[in-house]
């Protein structure tokens, strides 16, 4: 276990990176606390029961408005837990310049065991709640999934919102990672493990990091192990290995299973849903706990659950030489010093984990303009490309296969600029911690690297923004 809470976590991670910082003390102070704290406890009738619910919602930062973050609902939610989730939030949105205040919301409810009907009434009553307090609205504060929530329950905070407040022209950016007939941006569900994966990759191509790590340049062939099959993780570990790498290990709550021959994740996944569990999948070797899976001998490793799952303890065992936070939280700041002394390369939650968060930026900036993405260039790009490859066919008399023509006429649908915009997001995250971090070497880890240029982001807008005498 870890010496800190969770926010506790955060905050000694924050203070490490302030001090390669000039910024004055109290900005930096104001930077760190939780602006806004709202705990509610409400009523809902579950069977011929009446439960009390308790929630929150925090919201870390108004430097940028506005608020941004999911919500989890999980029986471990509690107001320490949303609140670092929250300042996680704020520093994310800053290093994919994603001109958000963090915020998290969170129910601490286990959503197995209602049915859907009782759940919809909890999220309803939520709602409900969130607005009373202003706390909700396409200009204050937009939840969006998280632990244990997705599309289903997205779709009833928007219906709750939309009726509550009817003619607001902007409701639908009141929430994101909606089903996209409802206002959704096509590639926010798979956006969390894509960016996880973009990044990763990102870093693999740098020669002089890859070298340091005692392992070859690129993705391909690298031995992946992911923990969690939940959404990030599925999709993680899904363009992990269509990029070319080898999932050896996939690991789930009740235990994990290994194949060095390389797993697929799709499979697996139908397997599950079939069985209830991953165990006694075919050809695999089945391993009692998810935290041993996390010392079997690897290239990466994706932590794509919950928090603290490699701490003090552990993290001395732990093989890999790349360790990806897919989830948030997953290493404590004790794991952290030992990484540095084994010089594992800890690739942060609040940079590899924000592509969820900046396709959500792309989802409310959607239903902002009330447009679909590629809806008025698709077919003028298509007839351009015609006719600029017809000309050229017409010059050299040549023609071009009918899947090139396909390639060079294509003009981008939704999906296709979501996936741009992303990958461009995290490309350029990435060099800018790794070119800081290069600029610095007293900085002992990328976590410390990521804050930095977080810190430096948000001191600069609180800065610009003027603070009152
Ligand atoms: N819950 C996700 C995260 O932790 C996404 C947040 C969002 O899209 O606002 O980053």
């Amino acid at each position: 276990m870890s010496d800190y809470s969770f926010f506790g976590a955060v905050s000694k991670s924050f203070d490490k990176a302030a001090k390669f910082t000039s910024w004055d003390p109290g900005i930096l102070e104001q930077i760190k606390q939780c602006n806004a704290v709202y705990r509610m406890n409400f009523p809902v009738k579950i069977g011929d029961k009446v439960e009390v619910i308790k929630a929150y919602r925090v919201q870390h930062s108004h430097h940028k408005t506005p608020c941004k973050g999911g919500i989890r609902f999980s029986t471990m939610v509690n107001l320490d837990e949303v609140m670092a989730l929250a300042a996680l939030m704020t520093y994310k949105c800053a290093i994919v310049n994603v001109p958000f205040g963090g915020a998290k919301g969170g129910i601490a409810i286990d959503p197995k065991k209602y049915t859907p009907y009782q759940l919809e009434n909890i999220t309803r009553r939520y709602t409900a709640e969130l607005i009373k307090k202003n706390f909700i609205g396409p200009g204050t504060d937009v939840p969006a999934p998280d632990y244990g929530t997705g599309e289903r329950e997205m779709a009833w905070i928007l219906d709750t919102y939309t009726s509550m407040r009817p003619g607001e022209i902007d409701a639908a950016g009141c929430v994101t990672g909606k089903p996209v007939t409802q206002g959704g941006v096509r590639g926010r569900r798979e956006a969390t493990g894509l960016g996880v994966f973009y990044g990763i990759r990102e870093v693999c191509k740098m020669d002089d990091v890859m070298k340091k790590l005692g392992l070859s340049t690129g993705v391909e062939g690298k031995r992946v192990i992911v923990q969690g099959l939940g959404n990030v993780g599925y999709h993680a570990a899904k363009f992990f290995r269509e990029g070319g790498a080898k999932l050896i290990c996939l690991a789930e709550h009740d235990g994990a299973i290994f194949c060095e021959g390389g797993l697929n994740e799709e499979e697996v996944f139908q397997y599950k849903k079939k069985n209830g569990s991953i165990k006694n999948f075919p050809n695999t070797k089945f391993i009692a706990t998810s935290a041993e899976a996390l010392e079997i001998e690897c290239d990466i490793l994706i932590p794509a659950a919950l928090e603290n799952v490699i701490n003090g303890e552990n993290a001395p065992r732990v093989k890999a030489k790349i360790i990806g936070e897919g989830a948030n939280g997953p290493l404590t700041p004790e794991a952290d010093e030992v990484f540095i002394k084994t010089g594992t390369l800890v690739v942060p939650d609040m940079y590899l984990n924000a592509g969820g968060v900046t396709v959500s930026y792309f989802e409310w900036l959607k239903n902002l303009s009330h447009v679909r993405y590629g809806r008025m260039e698709k077919r003028f790009t298509e007839n351009l490309n015609a006719h600029i490859l017809g000309t050229i066919e017409d010059l050299t008399t040549k023609k071009v296969s009918s899947r090139q023509r396909e390639f060079i006429m294509h003009g981008p649908e939704e999906a296709d600029l979501v996936y741009s915009g992303l990958e461009e997001t995290m490309i350029t995250a990435t060099h800018e911690i790794m070119n800081l971090w290069k600029s610095n070497p007293e900085i002992p880890d990328m976590r410390t690297a990521a804050y930095v240029v977080a810190i430096n982001k948000v001191a600069t807008s609180y800065a610009e923004l003027g603070i009152f005498p």
